[in-house]
This record gives structure tokens, sequence and C-alpha cells, in this order.
């Protein structure tokens, strides 16, 4: 049997160490495991969410409403769009391989940030597309256009804000940056974090119905982050209708489960919780800032639920990664995206208490 050569040459995703893995490799009971390695809730599932599923729990047996009706009844009621305008996805992630395969092939380029989410690049591998990046160290859109008007890509990338740093870009910049691009190109803003961005500066708040009239943007967003579904795979896109109904032709049917969509649906109207997880998200957020401080240590201003020390040379992240886990905290080392940093996602106020003590016994030895 012989595979395609590109499946040789795949580069496969690094993701957070999932609970199983800290418990066997390093002998920790679940319930002692502190798990920010992969910026989901630390509030966990919301209340209502977590009902839903428990009522629910008999309709596993049949396949679900292909059409996703109600969630997208209630996602169009949220953003002021109309269902036509969507599509959900086994995750985001899920959206943004629909995205890459519907218009890059082995003679298309993708234009990204030089430290971006590591997807867009395994999707683009996928399908052979060639991937250009910046150079700057965030998001510069004016490098952006400049690249575009050299390289002349048919997709370009803007993760905002982006993970692995936290950056986050204005939304008057953006606005101007798509009316720059022709529609031969599609934009995708993954919107993965927004949430949260809006919350913090209401100046880089950007909705899906800004861009909802280009017909070649689309927006991104999930339910693995601020609505604490990460282990339920759901996701979406909104665009305008036509590109929706092209991306739709990739769809599998029955890509999303019967209780995610019951889960995704009874989560966005719980209110409480969103507030409570952004209100603990910045609160705590500030305990790092002031360690960050104390410690002479530098981090980038996040507009997540995350934030990212930037090591110096006599601070190694692998290393103190390593020494993290031993002590059941699970962190995200970026040495992957050739970096000497970590990234930790906001935890709860105990689960930060213990992280920046182990942290600072750490750096101080
Ligand atoms: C987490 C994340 C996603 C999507 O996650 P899914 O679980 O597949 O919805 C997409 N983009 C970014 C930048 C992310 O961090």
């Amino acid at each position: 049997m012989k595979f395609h050569q590109y499946i040789h040459d795949l580069p496969t995703y690094e993701v957070g160490k999932p609970l199983e893995l800290v418990m066997r490799e390093y002998g920790i009971q679940p319930d002692r495991i502190i798990k920010l390695g992969s910026n989901e809730n630390p509030l966990g599932v919301s209340p209502s969410a977590k009902q839903v599923l428990m009522e629910s729990a008999s309709l596993a047996s049949i396949y679900p409403d292909d059409s996703y009706h109600e969630l997208k009844n209630s996602l169009s009621d949220l953003y002021g769009i109309q269902p036509s305008n969507i599509i959900i996805g086994s995750g985001s992630d899920q959206i943004i391989e629909f995205c890459v395969h519907a218009i890059c092939d082995n003679t298309t380029k993708i234009l990204m940030a030089k430290t971006t989410f590591a997807m867009y690049e395994i999707y683009a591998k996928h399908f052979g597309a060639k991937v250009i990046r910046t150079k700057d160290f965030l998001h510069n859109l004016d490098s952006m256009l400049s690249l575009y008007k050299k390289h002349k890509p048919s997709m370009i990338f803007l993760c905002t804000p982006n993970n692995p740093l936290g950056e986050a870009l204005p939304k008057k910049e953006v606005m101007d940056f798509i009316t720059q691009i022709d529609k031969e190109c599609c934009i995708v803003l993954d919107c993965a974090y927004m949430e949260y961005c809006r919350y913090k500066n209401e100046e880089y708040a950007i909705y899906p119905k800004d861009i909802i009239n280009f017909p070649n943007v689309i927006y991104l967003g999930t339910f693995s982050k601020i609505y604490g579904l990460g282990g339920m795979r759901i996701g979406y896109g909104i665009a305008h209708e036509k590109t929706i109904s092209m991306l739709h032709k990739l769809r599998p049917p029955f890509n999303i489960t019967t209780l995610s969509l019951k889960a995704a649906t009874a989560s966005l109207k719980d209110k409480d919780f969103l507030e409570q997880t952004l209100a603990n998200n910045f609160t705590e957020m500030q305990r790092y800032i002031s360690f960050a401080k104390q410690k002479s240590l530098q981090i980038l201003e996040s507009y997540a639920n995350f934030i990212t020390f930037l090591l110096h040379n006599k601070l190694n992240s692998t290393k103190i990664g390593i020494l993290l886990l031993q002590e059941g905290i699970v962190v995200r080392n970026l040495e992957s995206y050739g970096l000497n940093a970590l990234r930790i996602t906001i935890g709860t106020p105990e689960q930060n208490q213990i992280v920046l003590e182990k942290l600072s016994t750490i750096i101080e030895k």
C-alpha cells in the first residue's frame, strides 16, 4: 500500500496534554491535575448545558436534525444575522478545513502571521498550498498588505485575538484591511476568543454582522473556549449566504452530535455563566500581570483567556513545562512555535494560586 507523499510530510498538531496522559506519565490523580494548557473554560460546563446533557442522554441513539435548525436560530438571534449565513462544524477547526479545501490547492498561497494558530499551516499542507508569513512578531496588517500585493495569495488568516500570543487587532484596522483586499481572496477571521476581547475593549470588538456583506470574508467562532464545551466539538462559520452554501457542499451529513447541538444551544442562553467566566478571567489575569512585574518576567498583553510569558535566556520553557507537569500543572510550552515561552490559560483563583506558587519556586531555583 502506498500513501501520498504529502501525507508522509504532514506535521502533526501538538495538543495540550490530556488528563489521562498526565495521570499515566506522572502518576497524578485526575482531581489534582490543573489543566491550563488548552484554553478551556476553568469554570467547566455551564450549568444549563450540563442539565440539558443529562436530560438528553437518551437522544444519543438518534441522528441529529441535520439542518441544525435550533442552534442556527439561536446564533442568528445572538448576532442579528440569518440561519443561511451559518455553517456548523465539528469544532471551528472543521470550518478551517472546509475553507482551505474549498479554495486552495498546490497552485495557491495562504498568507498568515508569523506566529499564529498552528492548524492553518497543517490544513494548508493537506491541500498542498504554499504558506507565506509576515516577519513581524505580532500581527501587522501593513506587512500583510504588502505581502498580499506581492504574492496574491488566495487566502489570508487573521486570528484576533491571536493564539498563542494573545494580541488583538483594532476593529477599524481590520475593516480597512478587508476593504483593500480583492474579492478573489478569501479572508478567514478566526475569532475563537472574541468574546473575551469584546469584554476587554470595545474598539477591538468584531461581530459577524460587520463582515457579512463581504462575500470573501468568513468569521469563525467556537463553543470550545468561553462556552466551556471543548469536549463536545462544536464551532461555526458565518459569512455571506453564497459563501456558506459553497462550504456546505463539503460538510458531511451529521457532522455534529445530537448532544453537542443541545449543549451548544443551552450554553448560548446561559448569560450568568458567561459573565462569571469573563469576570474571573480578567480579575485573575491581573494576578499573572502582577506576578510578572514582581519577578521581572516579560508577558504579552492578552485579549483572550490565556497569558503568554516570554522567557529570558536563563529560563527554558521546556524545562519549566516539565517541572510544572511533575506538580500536576499542565501549561503550553511554545517551543513548537519556535519560542522560549509558556502560554498559560487563566484558571480559577485556587488553580492560579497554586500555579503562581510553583512557578515562583521553579524560577527562583
Ligand atoms: C481553539 C481554537 C480554535 C478552534 O477550536 P475548536 O475546538 O476546533 O472549535 C480555532 N482557532 C483558534 C485560534 C483556537 O485557539
